[in-house]
């Protein structure tokens, strides 16, 4: 079946009005969750193939996370789908106002590999619960979990509802061709322009979850030890792969060595070593060169030296890096962390803002006034202060970049909303309709018009 095919059943079954039933949202989403419940160790096996991930972490940062959403929407969805009520002005009355949330119909969700279930699932739950139906690419980089994805969801989904399309750039380019209502991408920069081009030629919106330099600012004032532990895991995490992660450090002069010395601490205690059989690999070869060759030997200060055919670089820490250094010129993606020094808070944010705008930030700091200037004057997606990474898990708050680290956001509430649309409406009666509005005109009429209007 081609790709056109595919889309023309999802239209049909989207036509048939069987998706806006909340029952049937639901019962999908629970299928969904039963399963990959029944198949975790299919789900486990393949990341460890891809990665070399433990369960722990396949279980932390993917099945937890998907789990969570789906549950999530299936409490609230009923809530999430229910018409809203607005207010009428004097014009309309007798008449009242009201909000219908649409499903836009039939979305492509197109996943990155880094975690390449929950960056896959998450938002096909959220176009589930909005009553979209759901192509899916995931990436083709982790073959293992790509094959297993298409495998669960297509032995166990109607095709017309729910499909697992796999490939890669050819494939992709093939399938942007083709007209669908709504295209949720989650990837690199470059990737995401052309997304956003082919998304151009049939006015089809766009959800853009991109990547770039998230900084971790740290002034003087901060617990060190603790900094140290939450930065250490936010960056190592999955081998520094990971979009939010704090990409490099900028650090108050005074307390650089510190920091640097409590940071080799937290590592030497952490499980992120390369002779752990479940230290995350680096995802392929290409990506270990790419990584290899931004890290300059004069500047580590702890780490370095990765074993190719193993594909694992120790977690790299760099000192007295500069912003024209290699490392500094693109998004790391990998487990290397490059520490810039800073005098005073202006100097700092003004560094970050020579740069894209981040897809995270993250500021460690007990100063009141440093914690305001940074929320104020840098923009960026989301992030957390005395900590990293951990706004991703609250499904309270959207998810997602600005300018060049993506359009739009999603999570809980926010993914229904990605998926919707919000129709407008206004309901009048036949019971009395004034003549004020009507030809012909007077200016008796107009003065009664301004008084009423009030302008
Ligand atoms: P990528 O852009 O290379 O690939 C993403 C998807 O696009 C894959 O499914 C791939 O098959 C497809 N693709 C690749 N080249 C294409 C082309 N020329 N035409 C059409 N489709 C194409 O990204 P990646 O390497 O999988 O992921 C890494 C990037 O993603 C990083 O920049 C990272 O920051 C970002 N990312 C962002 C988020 C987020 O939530 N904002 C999450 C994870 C990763």
């Amino acid at each position: 079946m081609n790709y056109q095919e595919i889309i023309d059943q999802q239209r049909h079954f989207f036509n048939t009005n069987a998706t806006k039933d909340i029952s049937f949202r639901i019962k999908e989403l629970k299928r969904l969750k039963d399963i990959l419940k029944k198949n975790e160790a299919l789900l486990y096996d393949s990341i460890y193939k891809d990665f070399k991930k433990s369960e722990f972490e396949t279980y932390v940062t993917e099945l937890s996370i998907i789990y969570h959403e789906i549950d999530l929407a299936l409490v609230k969805v009923k809530k999430w789908a229910k018409k809203k009520r607005a207010s009428t002005g004097l014009a309309n009355l007798p008449g009242k106002s009201y909000i219908i949330p649409e499903p836009y119909g039939t979305i492509l969700v197109i996943g990155a590999w880094n975690y390449p279930y929950q960056l896959s699932l998450c938002p096909a739950i959220a176009a589930i619960a909005a009553g979209c139906t759901v192509v899916l690419k995931p990436s083709e980089v982790p073959s293992h979990t790509a094959e297993t994805m298409a495998k669960l969801i297509n032995q166990n989904f109607d095709p017309s509802f729910f499909k697992v399309v796999e490939g890669g750039v050819k494939e992709t380019t093939e399938i942007l061709n083709v007209e669908f209502d709504k295209i949720f991408f989650t990837g690199s920069v470059p990737v995401g322009k052309i997304i956003y081009q082919a998304a151009a030629k049939h006015l089809t919106p766009v959800t853009l979850e991109l990547g770039g330099k998230s900084p971790a600012i740290i002034t003087k004032d901060v617990n060190i030890d603790m900094t140290a532990k939450r930065l250490i895991w936010a960056k190592f995490l999955n081998a520094g792969q990971t979009c939010i992660a704090p990409d490099y450090v900028l650090v108050e002069s005074s307390i650089k060595d510190k920091l640097l010395s409590a940071m080799k601490e937290q590592i030497e205690k952490s499980d992120y070593n390369v002779d752990n059989d479940n230290y995350t690999q680096i995802i392929n070869e290409k990506n270990f060169d790419r990584l290899n060759d931004m890290i300059d030997p004069n500047k580590v200060y702890t780490g370095g030296n990765g074993n190719k055919e193993e594909r694992v670089i120790p977690p790299t820490v760099m000192k007295d890096v500069e912003f024209s250094d290699k490392v500094m010129q693109d998004e790391i993606f990998g487990p290397i962390l490059p520490v810039i020094t800073f005098n005073t808070i202006e100097e700092a944010i003004e560094k970050v803002k020579n740069l894209s705008k981040p897809l995270s930030c993250y500021v460690f700091t007990k100063n009141s006034t440093v914690k305001k200037k940074v929320l104020n004057e840098i923009s960026f997606g989301g992030g957390a202060i005395n900590d990293a990474m951990m706004h991703f898990t609250e499904q309270t708050l959207p998810f997602g970049g600005v300018g060049n680290s993506g359009i739009g956001n999603y999570h809980g509430k926010y993914g229904f909303e990605t998926f919707s649309h919000y129709k407008s409406v206004l309901q009048k009666s036949f019971w009395i309709e004034p003549n004020f509005k009507y030809s012909p005109y007077s200016t008796k009429k107009l003065n009664f018009l301004k008084r009423f209007i009030g302008l």
